[in-house]
């Protein structure tokens, strides 16, 4: 069975609509995985809005679904209020995130909609909303294996990796690849060698059909913002070099980051990635495509 995965929202920190982001999109992340009849929901930005027209105007309108949610950051919940779906009476809509976690998402999903922030509440949604986790962190679903990995990011933050029928989808964003002064390469040509990476993530990502990864700043940009949570596009090329990964989408673009610049990213990235023999396709992550798998 094949996999589906389209990008509603790719930008990161808060939505950027601007004349130089209309090929990439302003929108903040959420990304839809689907295995058949079965929808996977990746994050909850304000490019969920699109989302939850289209799966309303689907026939048929899937009844269940499964909203997974790497961390409460704004960017990454601000659109939950605004998906039609939750005002659906016959919809389910199963919530997950971090196991044990006083700032669970389904808490703070609700708390956003208190009345000093929106105008209805979250008791009054139409949808029935469920608090899910995946226990010990991987759960079957429709027979689709979902794990969760812990990722370097401030509060903490999950990706989300699907596998079915040898097609494995992987999300990780919000996180920080962190590179040594050493590992700087000012040439994207440099066929310097990889840069390390925490091994149990590279094997997460292992093989992968699909990742998509944060890649928010360049190598420049990522030395004067360390610990802030993001990642360099050529940690993010190398690290899909190092898994294995047959493509991989830049993700999480830069509210600053214009159409044109990150055209220049990928081709950067490809050339880096070429520099070292790798045979991965590269792409920036752009509101409204479908990839199949
Ligand atoms: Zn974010
Ligand atoms: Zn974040």
């Amino acid at each position: 069975m094949a996999a589906y995965v389209k990008f509603w929202g790719t930008r990161g920190s808060i939505p950027t609509p601007a004349s130089w982001t209309r090929v990439y999109g302003g929108n903040t992340p959420c990304v839809e995985v689907r295995f058949g009849e079965t929808v996977f929901i990746c994050d909850a930005g304000s490019g969920i809005r699109e989302l939850g027209k289209d799966l309303v105007a689907r026939r048929p309108a899937p009844q269940q679904l499964h909203l997974l949610i790497t961390h409460t950051h704004w960017d990454h919940i601000q659109g939950f209020p605004f998906f039609e779906p939750v005002y659906m009476p016959a919809t389910q809509i199963r919530v997950y995130g971090r196991e044990g976690d006083v700032n669970r998402p389904y808490q703070l999903l609700s708390g956003q909609m208190s009345s000093d922030y929106f105008p209805v509440s979250f008791k009054d949604l139409g949808a029935s909303i469920v608090d899910d986790h995946l226990e010990d962190g991987q759960k079957k679903i429709d027979g689709v294996l979902v794990r969760s990995i812990p990722l370097n990011h401030p509060g903490g933050c999950l990706g989300y990796s699907f596998e079915k029928d040898g097609r494995k989808i992987f999300y990780a964003t919000d996180n920080e690849l962190e590179i040594t002064p050493g590992d700087v390469f000012p040439d994207p040509a440099n066929t310097g060698p990889l840069r390390n990476f925490p091994e149990a993530l590279v094997q997460a990502a292992h093989g992968a059909d699909l990742l998509v990864l944060d890649a928010q700043y360049d190598d420049k940009e990522y030395a004067s913002r360390k610990k802030w949570g993001h990642s360099s596009c050529f940690s993010a090329t190398d690290f899909a070099i190092q898994a294995g990964a047959k493509n991989l989408a830049l993700f999480h673009h830069d509210p600053e980051s214009t159409d044109r610049k990150l055209d220049e990213t990928v081709h950067s990235c490809r050339q880096r990635a070429h520099s070292r023999g790798a045979e991965l396709i590269i792409m920036a992550a752009r509101e409204g495509v479908e990839l199949k798998f």
